[in-house]
């Protein structure tokens, strides 16, 4: 099962890869930070909990901040996927499942996607006729936020050893920069790709009044994304997707979280046809559990202290980050 876990990591490098745009990855990925997606698949298979203490689980709310879920689909936008395709495959659009659901959600966009005339990736997006920009827009007015996912989507472990420090708080600026042109608000929220990054340029990003998302066991459960690996989902011929579907793959995860006391949850998804079909399923349960959906802003108000830091110190310590911001 050990090895399982070991292919659904490497097979989930490799699609991650091919999902990723202009994105090279870096093998020396820092394992602390990537394997709990598999992990948790390997602990699940081997001992999976028992009934009694589910139901206690999805009963009991331990959070003051009530059951909690902030949606978020990186790698975007994407229009075929977030206003669907009425092509060879016809399929429903994302942002109409969201709509139909009454679920605001956080888009983590890449920069490079919102310039003039950008439809996606030639090669691999079919071109609806909606431009990056009109989609992002879009997604403005009904609602949703656009957080930034850097502007090159390069993995930026391996971009800063080449180009240094500077370039990456630059890349990430320059995907801030084209959110606002959009938004007319500054992004406060950043996901690398891949969630690798240095230690020495999180820390800059945060003192630049950054939020950095991450994967790592350093931080509190509650503020920690949940990889729900949909990206292992693509494609014509998946493996390595949750069995026996992505929706339960999610749930399965939530239970282990449940179980440490833990009902708020940041779920990382990305901007796939294969994530859209699996949405209605998965929101209709988690409401089911008695979980209500927020954006990435309202769940960091609600759950985001940093440990040791009172609601007020948090509040302070945000508009101080919106102040270094807006410099
Ligand atoms: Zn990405």
């Amino acid at each position: 099962m050990r090895y399982l876990g070991v292919f659904f990591f490497i097979a989930g490098l490799a699609v991650l890869c091919a999902c990723g745009g202009l994105h090279s990855f870096s093998a020396d990925i820092d394992q602390s930070n990537s394997s709990p997606g598999s992990h948790s698949i390997d602990v699940m298979a081997k001992e999976p909990p028992p009934a009694r203490v589910r139901v206690a689980a999805s009963t009991t709310t331990a959070s003051p901040a009530g059951k909690l879920i902030a949606l978020t689909f990186d790698d975007g936008p994407r229009p075929y996927v977030l206003f669907g395709s009425k092509g060879i495959h016809p399929a429903p659009g994302l942002v109409d499942v969201l709509d139909q659901n009454g679920v605001k959600a956080t888009f983590f966009v890449v920069g490079w996607r919102l310039t003039p005339r950008t439809w996606g990736e030639p090669r691999h997006e079919e071109n609806i006729g909606v431009s990056c920009i009109d989609a992002a827009e879009q997604l403005t007015r009904r609602g949703h936020e656009l957080e930034d996912h850097t502007y090159s989507h390069l993995e930026l472990r391996s971009a800063e050893k080449k180009n240094g420090e500077q370039w990456v708080m630059q890349d990430v600026d320059r995907g801030a920069q084209a959110i606002k042109a959009i938004t007319h608000t500054q992004p406060r929220y950043v996901r690398p790709p891949d969630w690798i990054i240095t230690n020495d340029a999180r820390r800059d990003l945060e003192q630049q009044g950054y939020r950095v998302l991450t994967i790592s066991s350093e931080n509190p459960i509650a503020l920690r994304d949940v990889n729900s690996l949909d990206y292992l989902c693509a494609g014509k011929n998946p493996t390595g997707c949750p069995k026996p579907s992505l929706a339960d793959g999610v749930l399965k995860q939530l239970d282990q979280r449940e179980k440490k006391g833990t009902y708020t949850h940041i779920l990382a998804f990305h901007e796939l046809s294969t994530t859209t079909a699996a949405m209605p399923r998965l929101i209709s349960d988690l409401k089911a559990r008695g979980y209500r959906f927020v954006t990435l802003t309202e769940y960091m108000k609600l759950v985001g202290a940093k440990p040791g830091e009172t609601k007020q110190q948090a509040s302070a310590t945000r508009e101080a980050s919106v102040v270094a911001l807006s410099r």
